[in-house]
C-alpha cells in the first residue's frame, strides 16, 4: 500500500474480477448464462488513469453521463482501443445530439419525442444508426428523466416506426428508496409486450437483483472505480 498510484489500479482490477464472479453467481443462481449479461463500467467523474486500469483488466464497455465530460476524456482512449464501446447513460440535451452521435456507440437515454426525432435526423446525417435504449421513468418521479410507463408503448412505436431508430432495449433507474425488484419487473413487462430483448437495469447496490429479474446490461460505477 506504500507505492503511489498502485493501490487504486490494483483495486480496480480486483474489483472487476470479483464483480465478474458475483455476476456469474447471480446468473447461475437463476439458471442464466453469465455471458448474457453485459457489464457496463460507469466511469463518470473518474480519471483517464482509472479508465486505463480497467482497460488493462480487459473491460471494454463503458458508460458516461455527460456528453461534455465524455468528449474531454474519451477520444484519445477510443483511438487507442478501437474495440471500446461507449454508452450514454445520462440525459441528452438536443443541442448536444450531434456530438453524442459522433462519440457514443449506444444511446441508453432516449426519453422524449423531440429527442427521438433529433437523434434520428442526426444518425442519418452521420450515417451512424446507433442502438438505442428507451429510458422509462418507472417510478414516475418528477425529477427523473424517462418516458412515463403509460406513454411507453406509443413512444416505443413512434421511435421505431416513425423515427426509424434501432430500439434494442429499455433502461430504468428505480427510485432510491423503493424496492428495486418491482421496478425491474415492471421494465421487463414493458419490454416483453413490445418485443424488446435488452434490459439495462441494476447498479452497484442492486445488480444481483436486476440479474435475477432479467437484466442483460448492468451499469456499475462505484463497485468498480470506488466512490465519486
Ligand atoms: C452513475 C450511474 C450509474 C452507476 O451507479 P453506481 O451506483 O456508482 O454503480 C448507473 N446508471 C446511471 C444512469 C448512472 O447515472
Amino acid at each position: 500500500m506504500s507505492v503511489p498510484h498502485a493501490p487504486e489500479n490494483v483495486n480496480i482490477v480486483e474489483n472487476i474480477e470479483s464483480l465478474k464472479t458475483r455476476v456469474a453467481k447471480a446468473a447461475s443462481g437463476v439458471g442464466r448464462d453469465p455471458l448474457d449479461i453485459l457489464l457496463v463500467a460507469v466511469s463518470k467523474m473518474h480519471s483517464g488513469d482509472a479508465i486505463r486500469a480497467s482497460l488493462d483488466a480487459g473491460q471494454r464497455v463503458f458508460g458516461e453521463s455527460r456528453v461534455q465530460e465524455a468528449m474531454d476524456k474519451w477520444p484519445p482512449i477510443k483511438a487507442e482501443y478501437p474495440d471500446v464501446r461507449l454508452h450514454l447513460i445520462g440525459p441528452l440535451q438536443t443541442n448536444k445530439v450531434r456530438e453524442a452521435v459522433a462519440l457514443f456507440d449506444v444511446i441508453q437515454t432516449v426519453d422524449r419525442p423531440k429527442l427521438a426525432n433529433k437523434l434520428s435526423e442526426e444518425m442519418r446525417k452521420q450515417n451512424r444508426m446507433l442502438p438505442c435504449f428507451i429510458q422509462i421513468n418507472t417510478g414516475e418521479e418528477d425529477q427523473k428523466a424517462g418516458i412515463l410507463p403509460a406513454e411507453s408503448d406509443s413512444f416505443i412505436s413512434n421511435c421505431r416506426d416513425k423515427e426509424g431508430l434501432r430500439v434494442e432495449g429499455l433502461m430504468c433507474i428505480p427510485p432510491q428508496y423503493e424496492e428495486p425488484s418491482l421496478h425491474f419487473a415492471f421494465l421487463r413487462e414493458i419490454a416483453a409486450r413490445n418485443s424488446i430483448d435488452n434490459l439495462s437495469m441494476g447498479m452497484s447496490t442492486d445488480f444481483e437483483i436486476a440479474i435475477a429479474m432479467g437484466a442483460t446490461q448492468i451499469r456499475l460505477g462505484t463497485a468498480i472505480f470506488g466512490s465519486r
